[in-house]
């Protein structure tokens, strides 16, 4: 038996060179092309941190909006301008 070469832990067959779990990974990269590594880059790649600053850049934008509303409502009596 050989060690797998893609994942270095699991045994491939003699003539095989990937494990039955990364010969499957294989196919699915075939099949889906680019959008593998995008999907894994960014949902299994993403630490903890990264999850917590990704919510908040999601909740900024809220919390902009928010901030811009309340403002206007401030200003009311200056004319506003037409989008
Ligand atoms: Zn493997």
């Amino acid at each position: 038996m050989n060690t797998c070469l893609f994942c270095e832990s699991k045994t491939s067959g003699y003539f095989q060179k990937w494990c039955p779990q990364c010969r499957a990974l294989k196919h699915q990269i075939l099949l889906w092309g680019d959008r593998i590594y995008e999907v894994v880059n960014s949902v299994m790649c993403r630490s903890e941190d990264k999850q917590n600053l990704k919510v908040k850049m999601e909740i900024k934008k809220e919390i902009e909006n928010k901030e811009y509303n309340l403002r206007s409502k401030e200003t009311k009596e200056t004319p506003k301008k037409k989008d």
